[in-house]
């Protein structure tokens, strides 16, 4: 951390400690009273008496700097505590809301932006009196807006990360959410902020003593101080250098920590922040019947997005059924909608998203519930494995509050019940040691430890399906068939039905009943694995299993490819999604888009005693 900061920042860090350290101590400095008169000889130059020399009343400067500082900082740290006071809660709340929550506080924080500050300042302190108290109450007020849109910034970044997710699948409540798993993470970015803000109101404090507007004399403040001895620039130009001196230094100190800290969290490079929308009306359904017999159903699920280019069918019109016991495999490229349609599912989805279609879990409409019945279910009945365990846990918090949460909130355990069990758990797992592991952070766990642990989190509350989404795709491939197996092991163990994506057939084609084929959002291909995977149907899935690599290819063999690129789901070509990628295109494919009936979506699906044909005339191939 030391060589990543830099000597940059622990110097500037050091000069802000120096200087409030002063100022704290500067009653019992070894120092003139900042107030007496002809303590030496006016306007003479620094001495050893008084190194920062006089003023023109004899004042010793030194001091009147450093009991500056205490205005000048004090109005600092306690306007920038005012802002973060008002700011991060309504930045938290937009952020976490969203919709017209987002939508209202963001328009009136933009209002309140565009309201021309110095106006603001010169009318509450002519109207109110210039003293310590209104300037600070006018500097940490102008810093509000600021502060709602820099937490409702990074409140959005981590409101989609994998770990807040996760919370939200074990059905933790959106204020705990929020304190545990929100509040930590934003920290630091405000933190960052904090010290950039802490310049910027020092300068304004600064400017409005300068023009007579801050904390009146004799009280001396840096802004002050300049504003005094501007008179004496020629004949004693020590006495306006040596409080610019000391404020530039503070105000550049200030920003060089802040931004490096900021450099640090940066919350824009994550580019997750996604557009505003106004809320939308759910998607007709079509009429079905409702499994009772299955324990998981969805019907004619649909996930759009409307973004500025046009609406993007994410997941569009999927209907599968699960039932205990199975594992149901959902495999496709990048981009074909596997993830969002677990998130469907779950009812994860951003508040830009506009859902259609239902899900049934052993009969009951999950589409229905309200956001409270939803977190019962979570958890307790769905279980969810994420792909990166890096991201799907709390960075800052021990693996033990991880595990033990959802057992405490869903199963009313106390703490000593929560501890045990998460012990018997990670055990389970295959985790050596659950005792030290559970005071352990996940940076101090290998990858394959961290998969087990979030494994363990997902079956805490014995889920009847759990969801793996690509559950493997992080880890060493000497992991992966471990995760793999534990997995199976749990299903059988405990009778609980899996959903697996993927993009890797080897996986599923080993570890899957059942699989469906996506292609830009839709069901493409669908039946038993062993069944698609022998003899697929669809080209596309004939493809996806010609590019997957196999341990009999030759070592120096070059990796077969899906040619093209998978389409833009704004705007998907005519008929046939797969067809301007696929070898076996004809007219009517560019004309009409196949439906998916009985097992597969295609005009002209592949004929095995065909593929059998054209593999030997290819020499295997
Ligand atoms: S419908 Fe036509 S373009 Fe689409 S996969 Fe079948 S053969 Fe290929």
């Amino acid at each position: 951390m030391r060589s990543r900061l830099g000597w940059g920042f622990w110097a500037s860090a050091g000069w802000i400690g120096l200087v409030l350290l002063a100022a704290v101590l500067a009653d019992v400095l070894p120092l003139a009273r900042y107030d007496e008169t002809l303590a030496g000889p006016p306007r003479s130059g620094p001495s050893a008496a008084h190194p920062f020399g006089t003023d023109g009343l004899g004042r010793d400067v030194l001091s009147r700097v450093v009991h500056g500082a205490r205005v000048s900082l004090g109005v600092g740290v306690g306007a920038v505590l005012l802002g973060l006071g008002i700011g991060a809660p309504l930045g938290i709340l937009a952020g976490y809301r969203r919709r017209a929550t987002d939508a209202v506080i963001m328009a009136v924080n933009d209002v309140a932006q565009a309201f021309p500050a110095l106006v603001f300042a010169l009318a509450v302190v002519a109207f109110a009196g210039a003293n310590l108290r209104n300037v600070l109450i006018v500097l940490g007020v102008l810093g509000v807006p600021s502060w709602v849109r820099l937490i409702r910034g990074a409140t959005l970044t981590y409101a989609d990360r994998e770990f807040v997710l996760a919370a939200r699948v074990l059905g933790t409540r959106d204020r705990r959410i929020l304190w545990r798993e929100i509040v930590p993470n934003v920290a630091v970015p405000a933190a960052s902020y904090a010290f950039i803000g802490m310049a910027v109101v020092v300068v304004a404090e600064g400017s409005l003593a300068f023009l007579g507007l801050s904390v009146q004399a004799p009280t001396p403040t840096w802004g002050g101080l300049i504003n005094e001895g501007r008179t004496l620039l020629e004949s004693a130009p020590h006495v306006v250098l040596a409080p610019s001196v000391v404020m530039f230094l503070t105000v550049l100190s200030f920003n060089l920590v802040g931004d490096r800290l900021r450099s640090l969290t940066d919350v824009r490079e994550s580019g997750l922040e996604p557009v505003r929308q106004a809320a939308a009306a759910p998607l007709p359904s079509a009429e079905h019947e409702v499994r009772a017999d299955c324990l998981l159903q969805a019907e004619d699920l649909r996930t759009h997005f409307v973004t500025p280019r046009g609406v993007v069918k994410a997941v569009d019109g999927v209907s599968f059924t699960l039932r205990r016991g199975r594992t149901l495999a959902i495999v496709g490229e990048s981009g074909s909608g596997k993830s969002m349609l677990i998130r469907s599912i779950l009812g994860l989805l951003p508040g830009s998203s506009v859902r259609g279609g239902h899900v049934y879990l052993s009969g009951d409409d999950l589409t229905g519930y309200s956001p409270a019945r939803m977190r019962s279910v979570l958890g307790p009945r769905l279980g969810t494995v994420f792909q990166d365990p890096m991201t799907a846990l709390n960075p800052v918090r021990t693996i033990g509050t991880q595990v033990t949460e959802p057992l405490r909130v869903h199963l009313g355990m106390n703490r000593r019940q929560a501890r045990a069990e998460a012990v018997r758990l990670l055990a389970s797992v295959g985790i050596p040691d659950p005792e030290r592991t559970l005071r352990r952070h996940p940076h101090q766990l290998s990858g394959g430890m961290r998969q087990r642990v979030t494994i363990a989190m997902a079956l805490s509350c014995g889920p009847d399906v759990l969801f793996a989404d690509e559950p493997t795709t992080a880890l060493d491939v000497t992991i992966q068939d471990q995760v793999l197996r534990l997995l199976h092991r749990l299903r059988e163990e405990r009778d609980m039905a899996v959903v697996l994506v993927s993009h890797d057939l080897s996986v599923v084609a080993r570890w899957a009943d059942e699989v469906i084929v996506m292609y830009a959002g839709k069901v493409v291909e669908r039946g038993p694995a062993a069944e698609v995977f022998a003899r697929p149907r669809m080209p596309y899935t004939e493809a996806l299993l010609q590019a997957a690599p196999r341990l009999t290819d030759p070592v120096h063999h070059r990796l077969r490819v899906i040619p093209g690129r998978p389409p833009d789901l704004v705007d998907l070509p005519r008929g046939c999604a797969f067809q301007p990628r696929c070898p076996y295109a004809r007219d009517r494919c560019a004309r009409e888009a196949p439906p998916l009936t009985g097992s597969y979506a295609c005009w002209y699906p592949r004929d095995h005693a065909e593929v059998l044909k054209e593999r030997a005339d290819s020499g295997g191939r």
